[in-house]
């Protein structure tokens, strides 16, 4: 049986080929993201159509993310193109007034609250934090600066200001275009960049209910206030992605380890799916074999319950995109037949799923486990059900009988979710039909055929022709 776990690639100039899509979808990738960051509409719209026509060669379920930029801030455009060399110790100028053409000395920033933000005493972690200012005063537009971590600073840089509360709203007018393209494409899930509080999330769905779009919504939690409020987060989310890079800078890096645990337990408690990203594989930017402690990594996430990994740079830009997403694969076949993928419904909120499916749930991966089924088969539509059928990390996977490939893809990041859509009379019959071509199941099998309409049933199910 192929990996349970979800693994999303980013789409970029080493990946964003015919040919490639499809191997990196064979490799195992379930949703191709699209980091609306960089490239423009024209672009995105021919690596979305990439993934549909690659996801119907195979007739696989494959999901399209759309990420929103948010209000990242970044340092200006250098003379020349840059880069210059900020020097330890000397000093610098950010200004958000035009600066077309920054040197060492001053450098402009897009940010325009910038100025009004920072206070002396606050600093500023350039480019992942490679480099550190110290404010020493604000006037007017600039920033005056002491370089205590000095570097080369290239154009465009992030900036990252730990400990100072950002007043930008989490949608800038550029993610409200990019917001309108991704519901007028139909891409399946889309990502909010900076979420300050739930009140965000709340409003990017009004957002795109009101333009009637379906898409889910995934959190990311980069900012210190949005861990204190990661259960309300939870609970308003789809998915919520521990958005490790911006994180490790906001909270410390030191800190990230327990902070991806308890952002991850809480979504688990909300039964919503869980994301980790950035930097799980980043040495196979240049490299074709992952560290030691990029494979520690991917499995603890896995370990700690995340539904889904995601590969950055690695494949958007990297050497080996293909070899990086095999690698995440093949760590996940182990992990997840590891003794230590223990189910992760700990302490679940109250209200969460209706009891009567919570045991239900429990009933039939017990069931189905101990007597080694082949799948678990719902043919409920029940997100819910399918979603506690999962959380208890059972060995039996799950097929979700769908009615269209839209809410197949729904399912796309779901940990251990196999979706096949039925034709026909019986849903199920056609599913298991196609299980069997796709060689997920085989004659003298069994199935356990779990649903809740119209009354609770669990069903043991053998392949007989
Ligand atoms: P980014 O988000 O790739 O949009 O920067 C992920 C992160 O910050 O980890």
């Amino acid at each position: 049986m192929a990996k349970r776990t979800k693994i999303i690639a980013t789409l970029g100039p080493a990946s964003a080929t015919p040919a490639m899509v499809r191997k990196l979808i064979e490799a195992g990738v379930d949703v191709f993201r699209l980091n609306m960051s960089h490239g423009d509409h024209a672009g995105h719209e021919a690596a979305l159509a990439l993934v549909r026509e690659a996801a119907g060669h195979f007739r696989r379920p494959i999901g399209v993310l759309a990420d929103l930029q948010g209000p990242k801030m970044r340092t200006g455009r250098l003379a020349g193109g840059g880069p210059v060399t900020w020097v330890g110790g000397e000093r610098t100028v950010l200004t958000v007034a035009p600066c077309p053409e920054g040197t060492a000395a001053r450098v402009g920033s897009d940010y325009a609250g910038l100025a009004r933000d920072v206070k002396p005493g606050n600093h500023l972690l350039v480019d992942d934090g490679k480099m550190r200012l110290l404010v020493e005063r604000v006037e007017g537009d600039d920033v005056h600066c002491l370089i205590e971590v000095g570097g080369k600073l290239k154009n465009n840089k992030g900036i990252n200001l730990p400990g100072v509360r950002v007043s930008a709203p989490p949608l800038t007018d550029k993610d409200l275009r990019d917001l309108a393209w991704a519901i007028a494409h139909q891409v399946d899930f889309i990502a909010l960049s900076f979420v300050h509080s739930h009140a965000d999330v709340v409003d990017l769905k009004r957002r795109i209910a009101e333009a009637g779009g379906c898409a889910a919504v995934v959190a990311k939690v980069e900012l210190p206030e949005a861990v204190e409020d990661i259960d309300a987060i939870a609970r308003e989310s789809d998915a919520v992605m521990v958005a490790r890079g911006d994180l490790g800078i906001e909270i410390s890096a030191e800190w990230l380890p327990m902070v991806q645990k308890d952002i991850i337990r809480a979504v688990n408690r909300h039964g919503r799916i869980a994301i980790t990203a950035t930097q799980m594989l980043e040495s196979m930017i240049e490299l074709p074999v992952p560290t030691r402690a990029e494979t520690t990594d991917v499995a603890n996430a896995i370990i700690d319950g995340t539904d889904a990994v995601m590969l950055s740079a690695e494949t958007a830009t990297g050497a080996y995109p293909l070899e990086a997403v095999s690698t995440m694969s093949r760590l996940a076949l182990v992990a997840e037949r590891s003794a230590y993928l223990v189910h992760v419904e700990v302490d679940r909120e109250p209200g969460v799923f209706p009891p009567a499916s919570v045991s239900l749930a429990r009933a039939a991966v017990v069931l189905a486990d101990e007597r080694r089924a082949a799948a678990l088969v719902v043919a409920d539509h029940d997100p819910q059900l399918i979603r506690l059928l999962c959380e208890r990390r059972g060995q039996t996977p799950v097929v979700a009988a769908c009615l269209d490939q839209a809410e197949a893809r729904r399912f796309a990041l779901f940990w251990g979710v196999f979706a096949l859509v039925g034709e026909g009379e019986d849903l199920i019959d056609s599913v298991v039909a196609q299980g069997r071509a796709l060689k997920l199941f085989e004659i003298g099998d069994e199935l356990v055929v779990v649903r809740r309409q119209p009354w609770d049933a669990i069903v043991v199910r053998r392949i007989t022709a």
